[in-house]
This record gives structure tokens, C-alpha cells and sequence, in this order.
């Protein structure tokens, strides 16, 4: 059988900027019948993923992330319907998900490594299933639950960078939620901020490419910060570490501001910021969503619950083809995504 699939073309090298043409588009072939414990599946939605930057790397600088190979087929969060089975579990139109699945237009897969899925618990939005329903909604959660000690009638005030992101408009509106009495996102469009504030109950946003940050955060944040979830580090994070409060906790969830540089993960702050955060007590622990997978079912049910009670608000940028993704990959990088940036592939 014929099909579409995207190869890594080139490296970026890890000091350089990714872009559409590290990948190819280009026409192989699966096999035309399914063995014992196998399904074929046709590719419905891919997920593109700022930590995809690492795979681009010969060496992705960590133990649970492999690299891409050239000439390869690049894989990643996926979802898609099952046109054939010789699984036990999976029928013929059963909608199924896997974090390794492969960037082509339809797939043979061993069905025990999927997962089967549940429309209706999103109502019938299988996309979000990669990302507020997924492991972008639980990056969200179980970075608040584990790591932002956020306790309903504290009257404590998080801060999310990154926030009109997949993970950042999840986590202002969870932090929310999970009981912060002040949440103020950063974001690099005037339209994200809007976006923050209009429809996902952010309190403020700033728009980190315009005006003083550090000044803006002071006004927005008077009583000082208790609870900062990080994913871009960098220039913005040093800024709102110095105004968090003695006892206050980062959530290290990512560092995208740091991914086309070659440095350790997490990268070390600058020494005056350092000191901050050891004369104030303010914890940063590494958050890695994996390391907490038994908590997977019963946080998803909770993020499902929040969707269909309308509690939590939901965007996607979506692109249409197969042959985009690497564009994809490259606008979100670039900061043109608002909320989780999704590929159809069905069209
Ligand atoms: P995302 O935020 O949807 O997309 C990336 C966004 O980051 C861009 O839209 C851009 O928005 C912003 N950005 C890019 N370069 C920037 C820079 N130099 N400075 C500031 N902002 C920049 O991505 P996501 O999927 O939600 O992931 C967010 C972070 O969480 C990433 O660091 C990712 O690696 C991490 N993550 C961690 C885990 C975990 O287990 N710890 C799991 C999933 C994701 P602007 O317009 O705002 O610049």
C-alpha cells in the first residue's frame, strides 16, 4: 500500500534554528496485510512539540528521548482510526493513540501498544486528546499537583510564561482552579494576551515583546509571586524569579527559550538570580510529566471533566496536511501557535 510519510531530512545543529526544510515529504510503502497482534491504522491528527527540538539533535541530551535518524521517519504523539485488526482489543473504526506514532499517512502498529479512545469524553474533539486531554493537559496538572504547592484559600498569586502555549493557557486556567486567588500570564502577541484574559480567566497578561516586563509584573503582581510556572526560562523567568516570594515555588515544566542553544537541562540560572532563589527558599525542582503516569487515568477523567463542564477553555492551531508539519513545527517554535499546535492529516 502507498503512502505519504515525513523523513528527517537535515539537522538543525544544536546551536541552530529549526526550520520547515529539516524535513521531507516523500511517497514508501507499508504492507498490504496485518499479522497476528497488529492493526492498520489510518493517521488522523499528529502533535508537534517543542521537546521534538531535542530529537532534531544527534544527541537529545537525556536518557528517555532518542534522537530522529536522517532519512528516517520522524514519530511523535498521534492519534488515528483503526481500518483493519488482528488485535484482540481494537475493531475495525476504533480510535487509538500512541506517543510514538510515526509522521505518515497510515501505519501498521503492534495494537498493545496503543491506547483506545473515548470521543465522547471530549465531546467528540478526538484532537484534544493530544493535547488538553493528553499530555499537555497533564503536564499542566501534575506540574501544578506536584510541584506549585497551590492550596485553595491561600490567596496566592502564579505567574505562567509561555502562557498562551499548549501547556501555559492550560496551567493559568488549572492554577485557577486548583485554587490560586491571581493568575497573570506572559505571552509574546497582543492577541495571545487578549486571548488570556477575554476567554481563559487570566487575570492580566503581559506581551513580553513590548515594554518593561519587570515593571508591568510589580503592578500586576503587588503582593509579589508565589507560584511560577515555567516554560520558557531565560531573560523572562530571571525577571519574575526576582519578584517571587520567600517560600515560593517554580514549576520547572520547560525552557523553550534555551532549546537552539547547546546547554545542560535544566539550564543553571545566572549567579544574582541564583542567589535569589536560594536567599528566598524558592524551590525548582525538574518536573517531568512520564514520571508520574500512574496519576495518567484518573487526571485525564478530572481534564475531561473540566472540558465538558466548560471550566476549562480550550485552543488549538490547527494545519491542515501532512506535508506542513515541519512548517508547523517551525510556526510554533516561532511563537505562531495559540494553544496546542495539532496537524491534520485526514485531509
Ligand atoms: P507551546 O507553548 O505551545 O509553544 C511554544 C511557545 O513558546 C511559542 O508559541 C512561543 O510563544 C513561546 N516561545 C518560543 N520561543 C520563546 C522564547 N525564546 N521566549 C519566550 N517564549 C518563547 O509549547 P508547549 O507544548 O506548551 O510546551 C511548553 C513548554 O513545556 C516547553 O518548554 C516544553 O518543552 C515543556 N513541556 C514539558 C513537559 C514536562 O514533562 N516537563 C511536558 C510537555 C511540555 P510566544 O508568542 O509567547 O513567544
Amino acid at each position: 500500500m502507498i503512502i505519504q510519510r515525513v523523513v528527517l531530512n537535515s539537522r538543525p545543529g544544536k546551536n541552530g534554528v529549526p526550520v520547515a526544510e529539516n524535513f521531507r515529504l516523500e511517497q514508501s510503502t507499508i504492507a498490504d496485510t496485518v499479522q497476528e497482534g497488529q492493526v492498520r491504522v489510518k493517521t488522523l491528527y499528529l502533535s508537534v512539540d517543542p521537546y521534538m527540538r531535542c530529537r532534531m539533535n544527534e544527541d537529545t541530551g537525556s536518557d528517555y528521548l532518542q534522537p530522529w535518524q536522517l532519512s528516517e521517519v520522524a514519530d511523535g504523539g498521534g492519534i488515528g482510526v483503526v481500518e483493519e485488526s488482528k488485535h484482540h482489543n481494537l475493531a475495525k473504526g476504533d480510535f487509538v493513540t500512541s506517543f510514538t506514532w510515526p509522521w505518515q499517512t497510515a501505519a501498521i502498529l503492534d495494537g498493545d501498544l496503543l491506547q483506545k479512545l473515548v470521543p465522547q469524553l471530549v465531546n467528540g474533539r478526538l484532537s484534544y486528546f493530544l493535547g488538553a486531554a493528553g499530555i499537555t493537559g497533564l503536564t499542566a496538572l501534575l506540574g501544578i499537583r506536584e510541584k506549585g504547592h497551590v492550596a485553595a484559600g491561600a490567596n496566592q498569586t502564579m505567574v505562567v510564561s509561555g502562557a498562551a502555549g499548549a501547556c501555559g493557557s492550560l496551567a493559568g486556567q488549572i492554577g485557577r482552579l486548583e485554587g490560586c486567588s491571581r493568575v497573570v500570564g506572559i505571552a509574546g502577541t497582543d492577541e495571545k494576551c487578549s486571548i488570556l484574559v477575554q476567554e481563559m480567566g487570566f487575570d492580566a497578561a503581559i506581551n513580553y515583546k513590548k515594554g518593561d516586563v519587570a515593571k508591568q509584573l510589580r503592578e500586576l503582581c503587588p503582593g509579589g509571586v508565589d507560584v511560577y510556572f515555567d516554560n520558557v526560562g531565560g531573560d523572562i523567568s530571571d525577571t519574575v524569579i526576582s519578584q517571587m516570594n520567600q517560600n515560593s515555588h517554580i514549576i520547572l515544566c520547560g525552557q523553550i527559550s534555551q532549546y537552539n542553544k547547546d546547554v545542560p537541562y535544566p539550564p543553571p540560572l545566572p549567579p544574582d538570580i541564583e542567589k535569589i532563589q536560594k536567599e528566598r527558599n524558592i524551590t525548582r525542582e525538574r518536573f517531568l510529566v512520564l514520571n508520574y503516569m500512574d496519576k495518567q487515568e484518573a487526571s485525564v477523567l478530572q481534564l475531561c471533566q473540566w472540558i465538558q463542564e466548560g471550566k476549562l477553555k480550550v485552543r488549538e492551531t490547527v494545519v491542515e496536511g501532512l506535508a506542513n508539519i515541519g512548517a508547523a513545527f517551525q510556526s510554533m517554535m516561532n511563537g505562531g501557535n495559540i494553544g496546542k499546535q495539532i496537524v491534520s492529516v485526514s485531509k
